[in-house]
């Protein structure tokens, strides 16, 4: 087994991993701009695992964020997707209150052939030499099952089974918290206080998407849904009265929300032109490819889009919840709140004329830095008592 940490012991300055704008990048600079505090590359010979553990910042609390599992096409693709993840993963347990830190986990390869428990117990290993500095849990690829073996090397997991003393899964409270936050921002932009009536197109109909059919069906919402699972949409059809449409369709109907709960990076250049529904929220991670461009795009169309990282943050609730002692009711009820979150930003961004996205970003990196304020004011204190001994 061979752990290689950064930034603290292997100089990987000539290490190139990519460019922005014609400027080559290596390892640390991009981790330096990226604001990352350590990067772990675990490799374990025996069983073929290859990982890569990012902590992006833990001034709020240990780093927790899933693992997933993938066969990137470059291990460059893989550490720009661990970083990229693990980041968001910081402002969503900041914006959400929880005294947490953001971290991710990647492994590099094909799960139906490589998975196995000591694949899994080889990472749970990796994960334990950090000491709790980063909690892992379920992700893309990622089975309950495949977390429970790492736990049998490592204490520092989370999404195990309530058979296990864990919260089982996530999904069904990550699309809760979405519901609300459908409902904050159909209130904002449409002035409505119900959904009853409001069009709401669905795309992917998996453990999120999913549930949140349930939710909206519920308040009598018009629903249209979009899956590749033909025989999710026609259990969701019969139950909930859902509508049934084309994948390359769902984000262009004539509707008042549309709620991308697949894949990331579905709001690009070339389906923002598409889209006509004013209210763009669903719970699918990193929905906008970039950031800026495509949050400024969809200002200038007057598109109200509820950021992926608020909306969807159900999820970590549940799991931080798991952490400190799980309560299912409380955990609902803070789900609830991002409603009033999501109003806040939204007013925010409209007083300032800067996107929501950007509203989001201030108010998650304003707790941070007060805490780092106050942790500072601890040091202080303790160096004035050294001091004076
Ligand atoms: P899932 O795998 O259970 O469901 C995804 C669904 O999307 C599947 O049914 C799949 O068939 C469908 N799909 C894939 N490509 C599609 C396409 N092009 N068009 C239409 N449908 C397509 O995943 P999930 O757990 O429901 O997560 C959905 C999204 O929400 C992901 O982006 C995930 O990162 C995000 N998210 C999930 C949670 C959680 O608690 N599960 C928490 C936060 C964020």
């Amino acid at each position: 087994m061979k752990v290689v940490y950064f930034p603290y012991s292997i100089i990987l300055d000539n290490l190139v991993i990519g460019s922005t704008e014609g400027i080559k990048m290596t390892v640390f600079s991009k981790i330096t701009q990226m604001g990352h505090e350590q990067v772990l590359f675990c490799s374990d010979e025996t069983t073929g695992l290859k990982a890569i553990i990012a902590i992006h910042d833990t001034t709020l609390g240990p780093a927790l964020g899933g693992c997933r599992m993938w066969d990137y096409d470059s291990e460059e693709e893989a550490l720009e997707d661990v970083l990229r993840l693990s980041k968001g993963m910081t402002y969503k347990a900041a914006i959400s209150g929880l005294n947490l830190g953001g971290g991710k986990a990647v492994i590099i390869g094909d799960p139906k052939k490589l998975k196995n428990e000591a694949f899994f117990r080889a990472f749970g290993r990796f994960v334990d030499s950090l000491n709790g500095r980063y909690i892992t849990a379920e992700d893309v690829n990622i089975r309950v099952s495949d977390i429970e073996a790492a736990a049998l090397e490592t204490q520092y997991v989370s999404g195990v089974t309530n058979k296990a003393g864990g919260s089982g899964d996530p999904s069904p409270i990550t699309a809760w918290g979405t519901f609300h936050g459908i409902r904050a921002a159909v209130k904002f932009k449409l002035g409505k206080d119900s959904l009853k009536g409001v069009k709401v197109a669905v795309q992917g109909c998996g453990s999120v998407g999913g549930s949140l059919v349930g939710y909206l069906a519920h308040e009598g919402a018009e629903i249209y849904v979009a899956d590749l699972n033909e025989k999710r949409l026609k259990e969701l059809s019969e139950e909930y009265g859902a509508k049934i449409v084309a994948l390359n369709e769902v984000h262009k109907l004539d509707v008042d929300v549309f709620a991308p709960c697949a894949l990331g990076g579905f709001i690009n250049d070339e389906t923002i032109p598409e889209i006509k529904a004013p209210i763009i929220a669903g719970a699918a991670n990193n929905q906008l490819l970039d950031e800026k461009k495509h949050s400024e795009e969809l200002m200038k169309r007057d598109i109200l889009i509820a950021p992926d990282y608020v909306i969807n943050a159900g999820g970590l609730m549940n799991v931080y919840q798991e952490l400190v002692g799980y309560n299912r009711e409380h955990v609902m009820s803070k789900a609830t709140k991002i409603y009033d979150t999501l109003i806040s930003i939204f007013e925010v961004s409209k007083e300032k004329g800067i996107s929501p996205i950007e509203s989001a970003n201030e108010l998650a990196e304003s707790r941070i830095k007060s805490i780092q304020n106050l942790k500072g004011l601890r040091n202080n204190l303790n160096n004035q008592l050294w001091f004076n001994s």
